[in-house]
This record gives C-alpha cells, structure tokens and sequence, in this order.
C-alpha cells in the first residue's frame, strides 16, 4: 500500500491490514493471557529482548499492539504503550524517569485527577512535582534543578482553555535534557504535539479517541526524538544499568531495536511490575473509535464554534470560554498550536452564579450529566462540585475552576438541536434567577 501520511487514512489502516491466519479485516481481540514460544531459544531471545514478540499479554498483546502502532503513527512517533487508564499512562510516563529523590517541573493546568496523582501519590513515592503557571514558559526554568527529571503539562487544559506554549517548554527542556511530556487527551489530530518539539505524549483514550463512552484506556506515545544517551547525569534511569533487567543500561540494550529506550523500558519494566495493563476488548472498542477519529474531531470542532458564537450572544451568559474567543499571546498559540481546529470543549459561567449553573445543568435534555468528555454526545458537568471537588479552594482556583463554571464538551449531534437544548435549560435557569 503507498505510504500515507493523511489521519483519516492512517486511522484506518496503519498498524494492521488483515488478519494472517484467518484474513479478517476488522482488527480480531486476541483475548489470550499467552503465547506459545517456537522453541526454548525463541523464548529465551524474546526474555532477553534480542527481539521483540508476544510473552504475556499483562505486557504485550497483538489487538493492543495495532492500537499502539495506530497513535504511534497518527502523531508521528515511533512507538506506543497502551496501559489501562489515562491515569495510568500519566503516572507510569513519569515513573519511567522520576524516582525518590528527583522532580517533575508541572503547569499548574491539569485535569484534577492528574493534579491529585501529582500532588499526593506521587509525592509519597518520594517523586516531588513543582507546580509552575505555564503563562510564562519561563516558569519553567525557573524551576528547574539538577535533580529535575521531566516537564509535563496538557496541549488543551479546561477550564481556562489556555492552550500550552509547546515549542517554547520543549526548547528549554532540550537546553536541559529535559523531555516534555504533553498530555494530549483533548486535541487529538488537532494538535500534533511532537511536531512543536515534545519528546512524550500521554492520553486518556476514555475521551476523544475511544469517543463513544464503553472503555476507560490510557496510552504512552514515543517521539523517538529525545536523545536520553547525550544527557547520562540528568537521564540515570534511562543510562544507568537497571537491577531489575540483569543491569541492563535501556539506551545501550534497545539501540538494535530503534530509538525507543524510553517505551521499551516503560513496558518491560513498570507495565511488569506495576500491571497496569488494558484488556485487548478495550482496546479493540478505542480501536473502533480511533478508526473516525479525524471525521468526529472535525465534527466537534464546528459544533463547538457554533455554540460558542450562540452563548456569546446570549443575555445571561457572563462569560464564554473558548479558544476562539481568546486574544493576545493566548490566541497566538491557540492559532500555532491547534492547527485542525480550537477542540470540542466550551467553558460558560452563568450570570445567575452557581444557583443558575446548577439549574442550568438540571435542565439540560439532549446534554448528559456526567464526570466525562471527549464522548460523541454532547456532555456537561459543574466541575466545582465533581471532578475538581478533592482539590481545596485554592488548587481549584490555581486550576481555573471558579463555583459558577459549567463545562460543555459539544458532541456530533445536529448542531439545531444541540443549540435548542441550550436555550431551554438558559430559560429555565433565567426562571431560577428570576425566582430568587
Ligand atoms: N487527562 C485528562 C486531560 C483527562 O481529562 C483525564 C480524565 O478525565 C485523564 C487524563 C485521566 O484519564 P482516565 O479517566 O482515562 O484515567
């Protein structure tokens, strides 16, 4: 087949053409927790990585292995781990280059899950994250100390829908040898991040990649452009000979294989030891989801336009909250960053305060209430009182969530009636007002 380089080819077809024994065209589960080895040397070789094949499937598996290939392909990376949860990617992308003892330099910008992983688990497994406000890339160096092991921040943060300066963190952290790892979760294909200089990117596939709310799934991807062997003294897990491999030093042991030390290593080790792994049905329903992936997004992106220009007209929405809608340095990056359109997510504040977005949120017929984005239904939630609720006062204000904030994430439905179930739940949350 010519090679592509265009998503909507490439969700379709990179990764897996039929299936050899049986020719299936649609990516077969290979629910299967093993895999018989040709001979005693075969399974010594694939132990020993002198090659690479199927052992177990808590490590690796042929149906997540083409969702893996997949991504590595659509963002223009080398490799991909595919691991249970978003959360899981995350914490493990971290973990692969942080022990007790070194730090992570983090924006402040995060999903309050990640923030929570950061703040306290993390920080018990003696893995210090610093918090910097990404406004200023500078803040990052700021931060930075010897013992500083990577910088991580989300490509599309809500609320504040302020999108990362990419290349501006990347080129400090490559001064330093530094990796940066993007979280991705809400502007896959919209935004490529490893083409702006990110050495990492994690997603949640629950979300946009999955988009259709049946399976929670994480995934790591590789960019293969970050040069762990030139930094040994900052980089010592990845140049350093690891005990729980026979020694082995990764950049040194994975060099035949390609430049995927940083994958390899996350996967032999840490997906080993801690288990965090997917199940190939999941991964067979992101797989179908991954497959109108850049047709939903593009669908996303124009619904989410339109509602923006609605409440922006709208008498008693006080503030919209958009891409689109920004301007300065923060439109410049949207502009530079976002270049398949500004994503599905909306952030609205209610001129009648929290009693109006809580009846606001109540009235809503097509919209789901739920804990989720990124599904093909339009969804909206009250962050304050939900997903950002484990944060005190102060760490949600730091994040950007305020007590009147509603979250939209507009899905693919008939845009008419997407805006008609906005406008009766803003009537009935005006009555509210009105009452009061
Ligand atoms: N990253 C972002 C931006 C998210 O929104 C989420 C979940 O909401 C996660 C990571 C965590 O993903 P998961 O729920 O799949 O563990």
């Amino acid at each position: 087949m010519t090679e592509s380089k265009n998503p909507e080819t490439l969700a379709l077809h990179a990764g897996y053409r039929t299936d050899p024994t049986t020719g299936a065209v649609a990516v077969p589960i290979y629910q299967t927790t093993s895999y018989q080895f040709d001979s005693a040397e075969h399974a010594a070789n694939l132990f020993g990585l002198k090659e690479l094949g199927n052992i177990y499937t808590r490590i690796m598996n042929p149906t997540n292995d083409v969702l893996e290939q997949r991504i590595a392909a659509l963002d223009g990376g080398v490799a991909a781990l595919a691991v249970g949860s978003g959360q899981a990617a995350s914490a493990l992308a971290l973990q692969n280059v942080a022990q007790v003892g070194d730090n992570v330099v983090s924006s402040t910008d995060l999903y309050g899950g990640t923030w929570s992983l950061f703040a306290n688990t993390l920080k018990q497994q003696g893995i210090e994250v610093r918090f910097v406000d990404p406004s200023d890339p500078e803040n990052f160096r700021r931060a930075t100390d010897d013992k500083t092991r990577a910088y991580y921040a989300e490509t599309l943060p809500n609320p504040k829908l302020h999108v990362f300066p990419i290349r501006e963190v990347s080129d400090i952290g490559r001064e330093f040898g530094i990796p940066l790892i993007m979280d991705n979760t809400a502007a896959p294909i919209i935004c490529r991040p490893f083409d702006h200089g990110a050495a990492v990117i994690i997603y949640s596939t629950t979300k946009y990649i999955g988009g259709h709310g049946t399976s929670i799934g994480g995934l790591i991807v590789d960019s293969g452009t970050f040069d762990w062997e030139a930094h040994p003294a900052r980089q010592p897990l990845l140049n350093q000979p690891d005990p729980s491999y026979h020694g082995a030093v990764w950049v040194e042991a994975v060099k035949p294989l390609g430049p995927i030390a940083y994958i390899l290593k996350a996967r032999v080790t840490l997906l080993r030891d801690l288990g965090p792994a997917t199940s190939p049905f999941n991964s067979f329903q992101t797989i179908q989801g991954l497959e109108t992936l850049p047709l939903r997004i593009r669908e996303h992106c124009r619904n989410a336009d339109a509602v923006t220009e609605y409440l922006s007209r709208h008498d008693e929405v006080a503030k919209v909250i958009h891409p689109s809608l920004q301007g300065g340095e923060e439109r410049r990056r949207a502009d530079a960053y976002l270049t398949g359109g500004y994503g599905g997510l909306v952030g609205i504040e209610l001129k009648g305060g929290l009693e109006a977005g809580r009846a606001f949120i109540d009235a809503l017929e097509l919209f789901y209430h739920v804990a989720n984005i990124g599904d093909a239904r339009s969804l909206a939630i009250h962050p304050a009182t939900t997903t950002h609720s484990q944060l005190t006062p102060e760490e949600q204000l730091a994040t950007g969530v305020n007590e009147g904030y509603v979250r939209l994430s507009v899905g693919i439905e008939h845009i008419d009636d997407i805006i008609a179930d906005l406008a009766q739940a803003l009537d009935k949350a005006v009555a509210v007002k009105a009452a009061a």
